[in-house]
């Protein structure tokens, strides 16, 4: 098989074995996953009440819960939004809705009301799934309602709420329910994303990508029926969705849940579970191993033998630190985009991680080019540019937006990731600058469009620009220029309370400066990177 460095084209192949694409179109993610027996093994254990899901009772809850769906008139190509904290039952949602061919969409629970409503109008889902906590985030919606949550219906008291998941889990499943036929090719997921600029666009994956996906997954980790994984990262986010909601289930791996990230329940979960894969977002790692003595001394790790590291940049000095610090512990990175369902490069292995500071090497079936942002010329090994990925992965677009589609998307497939990156001899992936406005925040996404559209909302603002300001402990946070209009003093603090008061409290603005002008090009794109240097130079 082809692989490394091809000159006559200027693509970079992918090193590792090719995964066997499923020939039959007619197939779901679903149906790929579960025709792959675990029964009596255990799926998931909610960390926080120890309730657990064996395979059996996943694949028989997923059975009841499409059922259900299906006499509620959810069909193939309909969308449900699904809004929740990391559960167990977000796999079940995900893989019910999947099965009838309908599409997932994920939001994050601390988005707005707001932020919220704006997925909602571009996605028009017909049915949302959400716990009771997060039932005003959908007050300005007519949406029906399933609340993920056992005795909630009783006292809930909205007339929008249909049912509960428990109870459509009660279900008896039928074969006799609608389903229609689902090809590869149909959409399974939307999930947002900012891409390479402006505001949040939904990314169509199919079914195809997400097996795609499954089976990377599979290829890259030898995983053992006995691998205990720890989650913690967002189940909403394409990190969690797919390793915890879809590409785990097909190895038999048990997952422990945990709701959301808290570092003294995340240790405890692992040394009384003793997990062995943690999967992590920098951020994490970082306060790992800045509080690695007393880590050490109060909880018992010795299960643990790998540690994964994607959705943001991991630098030489936090991947030294960690293997140091915890001698005992490999460290895995992980390199993808929503845009690419995922994976798109990674480590798998503690040699491959000794290459400090890489992303990895192409996934299997994965294909790159490197391509000069100037002249649009593909550049040869050791080079700098735009990374472009094509495999079977790779998202089919931006829901209803051709003209986004048609600017990351090229007619021979490759995605545009907006990341500079460049390809040792080797063939591992370096990232070292971002070409796209994107802001990462503990690995969440900021579009800076959003908050530069906000921000000119407010009367004694003339123009703003908002950049990504590095930053050792979460990455990077959002920091604003602003021009203010003539005869007003607005301070710091009122810029960025007028932001909090609006946004996600991972977007918040953490840093202004006053400028006379903001910079920008003759067609009026703001110069972010002479912001950028303006704002580091004196680091
Ligand atoms: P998202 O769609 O939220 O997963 O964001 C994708 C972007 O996150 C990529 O285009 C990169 O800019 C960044 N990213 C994700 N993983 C890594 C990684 N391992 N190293 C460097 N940047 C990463």
């Amino acid at each position: 098989p082809r692989s490394g460095f091809c000159r006559s084209n200027s693509t970079f192949y992918s090193k590792r074995k090719p995964i066997s694409l499923a020939k039959n179109d007619s197939l779901d993610v679903t149906t790929f996953i579960s025709s792959r027996a675990h029964h009596g093994k255990v799926a998931f254990i909610d960390a926080g009440t120890g309730r657990q899901l064996t395979f059996s009772e996943l694949w028989r809850a997923v059975d009841s819960v499409a059922t259900c769906l299906s006499d509620m008139g959810i069909r193939k190509g309909h969308v449900v939004l699904l809004l929740s904290p990391n559960s167990i039952y977000f796999p079940v949602v995900c893989l019910s809705v999947m099965s009838l061919g309908a599409i997932i969409t994920t939001t994050n629970p601390l988005n707005t009301a707001a932020e919220i409503g704006k997925q909602i109008a571009d996605s028009k889902p017909v049915l949302g799934f959400t716990i009771p906590q997060l039932l005003p985030k959908l007050a300005g919606s007519t949406i029906p309602i399933v609340l993920l949550d056992d005795h909630a219906i009783s006292n809930a008291g909205q007339a929008k709420i249909v049912t509960t998941l428990h109870q459509m889990m009660k279900t008896e499943p039928s074969g006799s329910r609608v389903r229609d036929r689902v090809n590869q090719d149909d959409t399974a997921t939307l999930l947002y994303s900012s891409g390479t600029t402006g505001a949040s666009k939904g990314v169509v994956s199919s079914h195809r990508n997400l097996i795609a996906m499954v089976q990377t997954v599979l290829n890259r980790f030898s995983l053992q029926e006995e691998e205990r994984f720890i989650c913690t990262v967002p189940m909403f986010h394409i990190y969690g969705l797919v390793a915890f909601a879809t590409g785990l289930l097909a190895s038999g791996s048990t997952v422990i849940v945990l709701s959301k990230f808290e570092m003294h329940d995340m240790l405890s979960t692992i040394e009384k579970y003793r997990a062995t894969y943690l999967p992590l977002v920098p951020p994490i790692l970082v306060a790992m191993v800045n509080a690695a003595d007393q880590i050490r001394k109060k909880y018992d790790l010795s299960s643990l033998h790998s540690a994964l590291s994607g959705g943001a940049p991991l630098s030489k000095e936090v991947t030294e630190g960690f293997l140091d610090k915890y001698p005992t512990v490999k460290i895995l990175q992980g390199y993808g985009l929503t845009e690419s369902t995922g994976i798109g490069a990674s480590t798998d292995s503690l040699e491959e991680s000794r290459k400090y500071g890489t992303a990895g090497m192409l996934s299997p079936s994965m294909e790159a080019k490197i391509v000069d942002p100037d002249s649009g010329k593909a550049l040869t090994v050791n080079r700098t540019g735009e990374l472009w990925l094509r495999g079977p992965s790779i998202m089919k677009g931006y829901f209803s937006n051709p003209e986004a589609t048609a600017s990351t998307l090229d007619s021979e497939g490759w995605l545009k990731t907006g990341d500079i990156c460049y390809i040792d001899d080797d063939g591992f992936i370096f990232v070292v600058d971002r070409l796209k406005e994107l802001i990462k925040y503990k690995g969440y996404q900021v579009p800076p469009a959003e908050l530069e559209a906000l921000l000119l909302t407010h009367p004694e603002i003339l123009d703003a620009a908002v950049i990504p300001f590095p930053d050792k402990e979460v990455g990077q946070f959002p920091m604003a220029y602003v021009v203010r209009k003539a005869g007003c003093n607005l301070s710091e603090t009122a810029v960025m309370d007028f932001v909090a008061r609006q946004v996600a409290p991972y977007k918040r603005i953490r840093k202004v400066a006053f400028v006379a002008a903001i910079p920008k090009n003759p067609s009026g794109k703001i110069l972010r990177k002479d912001l950028i240097k303006l704002a580091t130079s004196k680091l």
